[in-house]
């Protein structure tokens, strides 16, 4: 056995490490020979396709097809349809639109309150096909429903479905469910079903005003098989401005529920390449496997009473399911933990097991591991940044072989922890070298309990390691790896993840993150690989792997028909002074920009004005070019009277050929009083947010098939001088008659969160 233990603690650790990838998600398929009461991904792609045809944002043709389609298919399951047509604004991006949401309902039996199942239909400006986001969302809900109405005898609690309209925009269309539709108030919960890229698994974030005890306790009870959520996510998520439309369901309507949403192979997200055909099966699957029984158990649970004050700690253990308790357990219990830590080391000290010069030597490797890793990680992915500088044409933040670059640098953070700590392991004991770590553990904890109590399951990692020292001090045994590997799955069942999840969820910027908590796992486990026999080869192992890793990312670091360049052209006409310009979002010119920028664009935007970008991203290069005829807007002053105080203003703008956005600038300073978009008025709760600066972003308006014009309604204060700029946007540059452009090649594809594909017409508006 002996002879073994190293060889049988490694396959332990690697099966385990495997596993806690491979239990997320999903794996069996469930295709058309399903059972009709089941669901079936095979079914729900049959609906991917066809809504996926094209990119189907608010105003194009498709978007009312896609739109029709869904309509059609649940009146098929005999539910009656409504469109809910409805002006709506969102306030803090300053975003409208005339929204058309989607709305069913199941009726139950009781009186009490609904459960809402929620996505949304329409794609993200301007080429993305809508596949994951949110197709992905709509056909689990209609195959879902199928399943469930096939089975399901009616319902305790009304279930309504709400297919929203406009998200992309600015969830517009849950805006205009929640502020304007009658059954809004009768909502006890919702199931949002989203996606932030193409694949990987799906996780539960709740959105409360609370606290999640409940909510986390009526979703364990639900049984779904693959639950992936933590109360760190929670934590996390609940301080940053999230902005999903289950987010407008708590802010307006203090409504609460669970978002389900898978966030990897981010950089197909809002591209064209968000297509029917790199949805990663298994996700859709890993969706359904949370709709179905979360269906049929909130389908007849009391929805009257989730709320509740207190938090729980919680997170998902693989073929265990959700385990929680409550935040308030978190500092007892790292006080009592302390003690246990310090009484051990006390009693080692004394007895002699512990020696304190080697004790304290023993955080020089740890130390070290820590600040080396995180300096090849950190500088390593600034010079790859240098090494390809087309990286930063993805605006993501995620390139296409990021996961290469996940695991050469894991590769590497071991070859270096193991390099350092070899020296070591012959000088001093085991028992000595987890000391440092161990403490390092114990300070994390404790900061997590005043900080971020939702990581506060980190003790799982300090109780290990507590059970180790223990082990070594108790035991008359030398080696004891493969008792300590078995009693480490838990640890790395739980935290393995969270080193390819911080890259996946935030960039690759933080691969250091990664690495450091690899390194902190690590020194948990250095009393199993101070026991290898063979340790040296491992690291050269893994500097080996690290380096074969490097290479392979650098041969996939080039763009192809699978990871498309994307690139950007805009046509912008100034109205006023009759000039135009062809401007790009990107730093270098290629063959397809060459086109409009030439061999000599000039660096930076053409004047100090910008138009809205979801990453603040800026024009990069610019070139003036001949104006062409394009049919202005009619702009309209059909009242501007004084009243009191205040100046009162009705402007209409009726674009003369088919567009899809205006947007607003005001180049004064300006307070409005009121605000009035095509009848809707922004709320007015806080007066300093109407308050604009000058040059910033009034509105942007986006054209829904059955907008003619925007009629904007405001008053002022009299002494103020109105002075707007408005940006007229059509994204129809290649089917424009006045241009003759050769389209991109199959390698290149529109760049997202920009105006893209765009003829852009500016003009100033004067009400002096
Ligand atoms: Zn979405």
């Amino acid at each position: 056995m002996k002879k073994y233990a190293s060889a049988i603690s490694f396959i332990i650790i690697t099966t385990i490490i495997y596993l806690s990838f491979s239990s997320l998600m999903p794996k069996e398929k469930s295709d058309t020979t399903i059972p009709l009461n089941e669901f079936s991904s095979d079914r729900a792609l049959v609906h991917l396709k066809e809504i996926t045809q094209k990119p189907h944002f608010v105003g194009t043709t498709a978007h009312k097809k896609v739109q029709e389609y869904i309509v059609s298919e649940l009146e098929k399951l005999g539910l009656t349809t409504e469109i809910q047509e409805q002006v709506a604004l969102n306030k803090k991006w300053r975003a409208g639109t005339n929204t058309q949401n989607i709305i069913a309902k199941i009726k139950g039996t009781d009186n009490s309150k609904a459960l809402l199942l929620l996505t949304h239909y329409d794609s993200a400006v301007h080429s993305s096909l809508g596949a994951s986001d949110a197709g992905s969302g709509v056909v689990t809900i209609l195959e879902g429903l199928r399943a469930f109405m096939t089975t399901h005898k009616a319902p305790k609690n009304d279930i309504i479905i709400l297919i929203s309209d406009a998200e992309e925009l600015g969830l517009l269309g849950a805006n205009a469910f929640v502020n304007h539709h009658p059954w809004a108030k009768d909502v006890g919960l919702v199931l949002n079903f989203e996606a932030r890229g193409s694949g990987g698994p799906s996780y539960m974030l709740m959105e409360t005003n609370g606290g999640n005890k409940k909510l986390i306790e009526q979703f364990a009870k639900a049984k779904p098989k693959y639950p992936v959520a933590s109360s760190l996510m929670y934590s996390i998520y609940k301080m940053l401005p999230n902005d999903t439309d289950l987010t407008v369901f708590r802010e307006d309507g203090n409504i609460q529920g669970y978002n389900f949403a898978f966030i990897d192979d981010h950089f197909d997200y809002h591209t064209e390449q968000d297509s029917y055909e790199r949805l990663d099966r298994n996700t859709l699957e890993h969706q359904a496997s949370y709709l179905i029984p979360l269906l049929n158990y909130f389908a007849d649970a009391d929805l009257t009473n989730l709320n509740s004050d207190s938090d729980n700690v919680y997170f998902n253990m693989p073929y265990m399911g959700m385990i929680y308790y409550p935040f308030s357990w978190v500092l007892p219990m790292i006080i009592i933990f302390s003690f246990v830590f310090l009484g051990l080391l006390i009693f080692g000290i004394s007895k002699k097991k512990l020696i304190l010069t080697q004790l304290f030597k023993g955080f020089i490797p740890f130390i070290f591991s820590l600040l080396i890793s995180g300096f090849f990680t950190f500088f390593g992915w600034k010079l790859i940044l240098k090494i390809h500088p087309q990286y930063q044409d993805i605006l993501h933040g995620f390139t296409y072989n990021g996961h290469w670059y996940i695991a050469s640098f894991s590769a590497l953070t071991l070859a270096i922890c193991i390099i350092i700590y070899n020296r070591y392991f012959k000088k001093i004991e085991a028992k000595n070298l987890i000391i440092a770590p161990l403490f390092i553990w114990i300070i994390i904890n404790i900061t997590i309990s005043i900080y971020l109590k939702g990581a506060g399951y980190f003790i799982i990692a300090g109780i290990y390691g507590i059970i180790a020292l223990a082990l070594l001090l108790f035991s008359k045994k030398e080696h004891q790896s493969v008792l300590l590997s078995v009693l480490s799955i838990p640890v790395l069942f739980i935290f393995v993840p969270l080193i390819q999840m911080f890259p996946i969820g935030l960039g690759l910027k933080m691969l250091v993150v990664s690495s450091i908590f690899i390194v902190l796992l690590f020194g948990l486990l250095v009393p199993i690989f101070s026991s290898y026999k063979n340790i040296k080869k491992l690291g050269r192992l893994f500097l080996a792997l690290s380096l074969l890793l490097f290479i392979s990312a650098a041969f996939k670091s080039g763009y192809s028909i699978e990871q498309k360049q994307p690139n950007s052209i805009i046509y912008v006409l100034d109205a006023d002074k009759n000039e135009a310009y062809w401007a790009s979002y990107n730093k270098k010119t290629d063959e397809f920009t060459n086109q409009f920028l030439g061999d000599t664009p000039t660096a930076g935007g053409f004047d100090n004005s910008t138009t809205a970008s979801k990453y603040g991203t800026k024009i990069k290069l610019h070139k003036k070019t001949e104006v062409k005829t394009i049919i202005q807007p009619q702009i309209e002053i059909s009242k501007d009277t004084i009243i009191d105080a205040f100046r009162h203003i009705d402007l209409k703008i009726t674009p003369q050929r088919k567009i899809n956005r205006i947007e607003l600038l005001s180049t004064n300073a300006l307070s409005f009083k009121t605000f009035i978009v095509n009848g809707e008025s922004l709320p007015n709760r806080n007066d300093s947010e109407f308050v604009f600066k000058t040059n910033s972003q009034v509105l942007s308006y986006y054209f829904a098939n059955n907008d003619a014009y925007l009629s904007i309604r405001f008053s002022i204060p009299k002494e103020q001088n109105p002075s707007f700029i408005i940006y007229e946007t059509s994204y129809d540059l290649f089917e424009s008659m006045a241009f003759d452009i050769t389209p991109r090649t199959e390698t290149m594809m529109p760049m997202p969160f920009i105006i893209n594909d765009a003829i852009i017409v500016k003009k100033q508006i004067n009400l002096d």
